[in-house]
C-alpha cells in the first residue's frame, strides 16, 4: 500500500486534531524511522522527547516483553513486585524522596495541581477553596479542561470554556512578575525549566535559582514541568541541575518510559505528596508492573549508554552547526542540550515549508508556532550523524 492509502484513512476516520506531515511511518531503530515506501529518514523530533533512547531500543523492548509474558496490570487494589524498584530508583536517579505514578504527561500535571492545593489548605493553611496557582504565558502543561484553561494559546482554549478557576498568568523569565502575583492564598507556582512547545525559550540565566529562593520566602512550591526538558534531554538528569537547584515537585513523562507506553510521574522533595490519603486520588493503570517495568529499564539505559553526555557533547555541536548557516531566513538559533529551536524570521513564509522540504531530504523536523522549527533527535545521535543531517539542513535553509 502506498503512503495515500494510510493518509485517506485517517482523514476519513479520524479527527482532525492534528496537521501531521505526510510521511507514513513503519519502522524505527535508534534515530532513524522507515516509511511504508521504504525511505529513512532521520528523526528530529523524537516525538516530543519521548524517545529519547531511540527508537525501538533493544533492552528496553525485551523488558516490555519479558514483563508483557508475566504480568501487565493489577490495579493498585494489589501490590506488584515492580511498583516499589521503580520508586527507588527514579528516587535515587532524581534525588526525589516520594513519587506518585501515573500515565500521561497531562495527568502527572492534573495529579500535582490536586497535590499543592491539598498541601496548600492542610500545611499552609489557605482558607478552603481560595488556593492560587501561578504560571506562565506562553506555557505548555497539556490538553485537559483545567490545564488548557490556564493557556494562553487562543487554539487550545477557544471553545472549550468555561475553565478551573484558581490560576494567575504572568511573564516567563520575569522574577518580579513572580513577586508581585504572589498572595497569602498562593501554594505554588508551576513552570517549565525552558518552554519547549512555546519554540525553545530559555529564560534569563539564574531564573530558576532566583525562582526558588522567592518560593521558599513566601511559604509556597516551586513545580517545574520537566516533561520534556527532563530525562537527560538538556544535557542533565533535569533541567533544575543547570541552576543547581531541586524544585519541589517535578513531572516527568514522555522518556520515562522510552516511547514504549504512556508512563508519568510526579516526584516530591519536600513530604508534600504526603498529603494524599487512600482515596483521595489514581488511576487504573498508573503504576502498572508493565509500566514500571519499562520505565526501569528506560531509566537505567540513559544511565548505562551514557546518553545524557551525549546529549550535552552533541547538543553543543549541533547548536554551533545550525548557528554556523548562513541563511537569509534565520533570526535565531538557541537551545540547550539536544532541545534546540531555530527561529526564521517572519518573511520567511513559515516553517512549515522548510520542514517539508528537510523531509523530502529525509530529516524529519516539526514546526513550533508559526516560524520556530524544533530540532530534538533521540540522545543516542552520534557526531557523524549530526553531520549527514546538516548537509540536508543546510540546503534547505541557505
Ligand atoms: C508533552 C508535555 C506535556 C503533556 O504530556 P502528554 O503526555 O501529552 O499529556 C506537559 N508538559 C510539557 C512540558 C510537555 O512537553
Amino acid at each position: 500500500m502506498d503512503r495515500q492509502y494510510y493518509i485517506n484513512l485517517e482523514n476519513e476516520f479520524g479527527a482532525h486534531n492534528y496537521n501531521p506531515l505526510d510521511v507514513v511511518l513503519n519502522r524505527g531503530e535508534g534515530i532513524w524511522v522507515w516509511d511504508v515506501e521504504g525511505n529513512k529518514y532521520m528523526d528530529c523530533l523524537a516525538a516530543y522527547s519521548a524517545v529519547n533512547q531511540g527508537h525501538c531500543h533493544p533492552e528496553i523492548m525485551r523488558t516490555m516483553i519479558e514483563q508483557a509474558q508475566k504480568l501487565t496490570l493489577t490495579s493498585r487494589a494489589f501490590r506488584n513486585d515492580q511498583l516499589g524498584l521503580f520508586y527507588q530508583e527514579i528516587c535515587k536517579l532524581t534525588n526525589s524522596h516520594k513519587v506518585l505514578p501515573m500515565n500521561s504527561g497531562a495527568e502527572a500535571v492534573e495529579t500535582v495541581i490536586k497535590a499543592a492545593r491539598k498541601w496548600g489548605y492542610k500545611i499552609k493553611g489557605v482558607p478552603r477553596d481560595q488556593a492560587e496557582i501561578i504560571v506562565c504565558e506562553n506555557n505548555f502543561h497539556g490538553r485537559t479542561i483545567t490545564i488548557v484553561g490556564f493557556s494562553t494559546n487562543e487554539i487550545s482554549r477557544e471553545g472549550f470554556g468555561p475553565f478551573t478557576p484558581g490560576f494567575k498568568i504572568i511573564s516567563f523569565g520575569d522574577v518580579n512578575a513572580l513577586e508581585e502575583a504572589i498572595t497569602p492564598n498562593t501554594v505554588a507556582f508551576m513552570v517549565e525549566p525552558i518552554q519547549g512547545e512555546a519554540g525553545v525559550i530559555i529564560p534569563p540565566a539564574g531564573y530558576l535559582k532566583e525562582v526558588k529562593a522567592v518560593c521558599e520566602k513566601n511559604n509556597m512550591l516551586l513545580i517545574l514541568d520537566e516533561i520534556q526538558t527532563g530525562l537527560g534531554r538538556t544535557g542533565k538528569i533535569l533541567a533544575e541541575e543547570h541552576d543547581g537547584i531541586e524544585a519541589d515537585l517535578t513531572l516527568v513523562g514522555k522518556a520515562l518510559s522510552g516511547g514504549f507506553y504512556p508512563v508519568s510521574a510526579v516526584l516530591s522533595n519536600t513530604e508534600v505528596l504526603g498529603v494524599l490519603r487512600p482515596g483521595e486520588h489514581g488511576s487504573t493503570f498508573g503504576g502498572n508492573p508493565l509500566a514500571c517495568a519499562v520505565a526501569r529499564t528506560a531509566i537505567k539505559v540513559l544511565i548505562d549508554e551514557n546518553m545524557i553526555e551525549n546529549a550535552a557533547v552533541m547538543g553543543e555541536y549541533l547548536l554551533s552547526r545550525l548557528s554556523e548557516i548562513k541563511s537569509p531566513y534565520i533570526k535565531e538559533v538557541r537551545g540547550k542540550g539536544l532541545l534546540i529551536g531555530v527561529e526564521l524570521i517572519p518573511e520567511a513564509g513559515g516553517a512549515r515549508q522548510f520542514c517539508e522540504k528537510m523531509m523530502a531530504r529525509g530529516v524529519l523536523c516539526k514546526e513550533t508556532h508559526e516560524n520556530i522549527i524544533r530540532f530534538a533527535p533521540p540522545l543516542v545521535i552520534t557526531k557523524d550523524e549530526i553531520d549527514w543531517a546538516m548537509e540536508r539542513i543546510e540546503k534547505v535553509l541557505s
